[in-house]
């Protein structure tokens, strides 16, 4: 690579020198001139900078969709929040005005206790936890001087960043304890609302599972009768017969109703619920989604020279769990984990309590 670029650069010199000795004459114009400096300054920064590597090459070729992409989720954000919230209120109408008058008149009434109480619970979690993750800051590094321990420089932000502190393509800022952008939440996920969004997150996967598990029964029904009723509109072309159709538009429309709950409930429950369960695995070993990525790497980096890495936040799995969720006494289990709660986590997201490992193995 390296040979190539200066080969390329002296190849350029020499048919530019040639040029010019036999017409002396000719010089190009300004604009020409300015850009052959910049390709020059270009290639050369990148063949001498000696912290290039394959990263920042292709990091510099795929710049322009990074941006793209960045651009298009910061328009789209409020889109997505509205599709979360149009589908939601779709399946609550159809729950409320179909499933819940069938569940009173064929259920045992302890049965219609235990739905009532359950699906309104989840209901509640689902509600405030997607409020609380779309309204609560995931918390930003100061801007001004501060004596606040730091473990890098934001390149794009020019400001120290805390340890676990990454920058924002989409929010165009650093974020406290970075887990990813959410475009479903037009918000980053981060150290004051990741707990909000994995709760969401769990809501809703036992939420749609509810539904599809419910109305399991119901969608079997819907969709047999649904089937002749298809087989009698293609039939009846041909035939040119014109008897009663079996089912008033009402039916139909419930019918439709019920498959699509089902359709959506089901496919969400296993999309959300197969996220949510890496999430918890994630939160299980006290580290973020950036930082799976970068644990991973110092894994092998270290492994190659004979060393095991250890994660300086992992403070084993149920105190990962009891500092993810504020809990630092039993009756928080109800009262923080079980009912919605506003508490903040523990901690500033700026200083983090580390193991005693070595400090070259803290990522950044
Ligand atoms: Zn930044
Ligand atoms: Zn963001």
């Amino acid at each position: 690579m390296r040979w190539c670029h200066s080969s390329l650069l002296h190849l350029l010199c020499c048919l530019r020198l040639r040029v010019c000795t036999r017409k002396c004459r000719f010089r190009p114009p300004v604009l020409l001139r300015e850009l052959w400096a910049y390709v020059k300054l270009v290639l050369q920064s990148l063949q001498y900078n000696s912290l290039t590597n394959s990263d920042v090459v292709f990091d510099s070729v795929f710049e322009p969709v990074f941006w793209t992409v960045d651009r298009i989720t910061r328009w789209f954000g409020m889109v997505f929040v509205c599709l979360v919230v149009v589908l939601t209120s779709s399946i609550l109408v159809i729950c409320y005005m179909i499933l819940l008058p069938m569940v009173f008149a064929t259920y045992h009434p302890a049965w219609i206790t235990w739905h009532l109480f359950y699906g309104h619970w989840n209901l509640v979690m689902i509600i405030f936890h997607y409020y609380k993750a779309t309204k609560t800051s995931p918390g930003y590094p100061p801007i001004v001087k501060n004596d606040i321990p730091f473990v890098s420089v934001c390149k794009k932000c020019i400001i120290p960043k805390p340890a676990r502190t990454h920058h924002c393509g989409i929010c165009n800022r650093c974020i406290l304890k970075m887990d990813h952008h959410c475009p479903w939440l037009n918000n980053c996920v981060g150290h004051f609302n990741q707990r909000y969004f994995f709760c969401f997150c769990l809501a809703m996967s036992m939420g749609c599972m509810y539904c599809s598990i419910s109305g399991r029964n119901l969608f079997l029904d819907a969709y047999n009768t649904l089937e002749p009723l298809l087989m009698f509109f293609s039939s009846s072309k041909t035939n040119y017969q014109t008897p009663s159709p079996p089912y008033t538009f009402r039916d139909r429309m419930v019918h439709k109703s019920i498959i699509y709950m089902w359709v959506l409930t089901s496919t969400v429950g296993v999309a959300l619920g197969g996220l949510t369960v890496w999430h918890a695995v994630l939160i299980s070993r006290g580290e973020t989604s950036i930082e799976r990525h970068i644990n991973f790497k110092e894994t092998k980096r270290l492994a190659k020279r004979g060393k095991v890495y250890k994660n300086p936040f992992n403070y084993g799995k149920l105190n990962n769990w009891k500092v993810f969720l504020g809990v630092q006494k039993r009756s928080h289990w109800l009262t923080r984990v079980l009912l919605p709660s506003g508490h903040n986590p523990p901690g500033d997201g700026l200083t983090w309590d580390v193991l005693p490992f070595k400090r070259d193995t803290v990522p950044v």
